[in-house]
C-alpha cells in the first residue's frame, strides 16, 4: 500500500532525482554532435582529457536518438550538419522532456549577431565559435555544470516539498488532504471501468489509555508501528493509506470486492492485535483496532465522501459492538 514513506513498497515516492550519475571522474557525460571527423576526434580527445565521458555522433538526428536512449546533461553540437543541423537539434531537444535539463552549447563558425540570436532562440544555452579554444570551452562547460547543479537542487527541493505536502509527518502515511484529493480519482476510475473499490476506516481502540499509561511519546511510537504494519501488509503500488485523524486511518483498496476487503481487514485486525511495541521503558504495548468497511461498485459507487462516511458508520458500529471487530456498510 502506498503512503509517503519510501521503502520501495507502497509508500509515497522519495524525492525523485534524475539520473545524473557522473562519470567516475565525477563530471557529467557529454554528448557531442559533429559531422567533421577530424574535429569530432579532436574535441572528443579534449573533453576526455578533462575527465568527461564522451559519446560522439556525426549529426543531429543521431544525437537525438542517443538522447532518447540515455540522458546526457551536457550536449555540445556543431551547427552545420547533414539531416538535422545544430539549431534543429536544439529545437528538438527543447520540445522533448528528459530526466533532467540538457545544457546545450552550439559550436559555430558563424558568429554574426543574427546567427548567435538564432541559435539561442532555438534553445541553445551558449555558443562557441570554431575552432574552439580549449580553455574557453572548459570554462563554458563549467558554467553549464553550475546551472545543471542548480537545476538538480531545485528539482530535488521541489520533489521534497511535493512529498511533504501529501505526508503526515508523524507516521509517514499520506495526510487527509491527499486522501480527499486522490480518493475522488480512484472513485472516478472505479466508476469508469466498472470495478469495485474498497475503503477501510480503522481506529485504534482505547488509544487514550495507551497515552495515559505509557506516555504520549510511546503513543506516537504505536501510531508509527501501526502504519508500518499497514504498509507491509497491503499491496505495494496499488493500495494506499492515509491518516484520517489522530489514531484513525483510511486504507484504500482499488479493485477489491466485499470478500477481498473483508479478508484484508480481518488480516489487518489480527495482525495489528499481535503487534508488540516497546514502550521505551522496558514495557511492551499491545492494542487492538476497530474497522469499518465500505465498497463502491463501479458506476453505482458513492463519491469519496460517501464512501468514507459509510465506512465511518461501520467503524462506529464496530466500536459500539465492543471494539476489535469489523463492520461492513454497503
Ligand atoms: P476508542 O476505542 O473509542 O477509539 O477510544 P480512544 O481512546 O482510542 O479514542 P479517543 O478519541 O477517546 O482518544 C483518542 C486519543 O488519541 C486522544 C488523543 O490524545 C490521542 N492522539 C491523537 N493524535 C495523537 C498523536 O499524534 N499522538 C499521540 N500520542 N496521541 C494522539
Ligand atoms: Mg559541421
Ligand atoms: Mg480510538
Ligand atoms: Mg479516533
Amino acid at each position: 500500500m502506498a503512503g509517503p514513506v519510501d521503502n520501495n513498497t507502497n509508500l509515497a515516492p522519495a524525492g525523485a532525482t534524475p539520473d545524473l550519475a557522473p562519470t567516475p571522474g565525477g563530471l557529467p557525460p557529454i554528448l557531442l554532435a559533429e559531422d567533421d571527423t577530424v574535429t569530432r576526434m579532436l574535441m572528443t580527445k579534449m573533453l576526455r582529457r578533462a575527465g568527461h565521458e564522451v559519446v560522439a555522433v556525426n549529426d543531429g538526428a543521431a544525437a537525438l536518438a542517443a538522447l532518447e536512449k540515455r540522458y546526457f546533461p551536457l550536449l555540445l553540437t556543431d551547427w552545420e550538419m547533414p539531416e538535422l543541423d545544430g539549431v534543429g537539434l536544439c529545437r528538438a531537444v527543447r520540445e522533448r522532456s528528459f530526466p533532467g535539463y540538457v545544457y546545450t552549447v552550439l559550436l559555430t563558425s558563424r558568429d554574426t549577431h543574427e546567427h548567435i540570436v538564432a541559435g539561442l532562440e532555438a534553445g541553445a544555452d551558449d555558443y562557441l565559435t570554431k575552432p574552439a579554444n580549449e580553455a574557453e570551452l572548459m570554462a563554458r562547460l563549467k558554467t553549464g555544470m553550475r546551472i545543471l547543479d542548480l537545476e538538480r537542487n531545485l528539482r530535488a527541493a521541489t520533489a521534497e516539498a511535493e512529498r511533504l505536502a501529501v505526508t503526515d509527518p508523524l507516521t509517514g502515511a499520506y495526510n487527509r488532504r491527499h486522501l480527499m484529493t486522490r480518493l475522488p480519482h480512484e472513485v472516478e476510475r472505479a466508476r469508469r471501468y466498472g470495478k469495485p473499490l474498497a475503503v477501510v476506516l480503522c481506529d485504534i481502540d482505547h488509544f487514550k489509555k495507551v497515552n495515559d499509561t505509557y506516555g504520549h511519546h510511546a503513543g506516537d511510537e504505536v501510531l508509527r508501528a501501526f502504519v508500518r504494519y499497514l504498509h507491509t501488509e497491503t499491496r505495494a503500488g496499488i493500495d494506499w493509506c492515509a491518516r484520517y485523524g489522530g489514531e484513525e486511518f483510511v486504507i484504500v483498496l482499488p479493485e477489491t470486492d466485499v470478500d477481498g476487503a473483508m479478508a484484508a481487514a480481518e488480516k489487518l485486525r489480527q495482525g495489528a492485535a499481535a503487534l508488540v511495541v516497546p514502550s521505551g521503558e522496558g514495557r511492551n504495548i499491545s492494542f487492538t483496532s476497530s474497522f469499518g468497511v465500505c465498497i463502491g461498485h463501479g458506476a453505482d459507487s458513492p463519491d469519496a465522501e460517501g464512501l468514507v462516511a459509510r465506512a465511518d458508520l461501520g467503524l462506529y458500529a464496530s466500536k459500539e459492538g465492543g471494539r476489535n471487530r469489523i463492520t461492513l456498510r454497503r
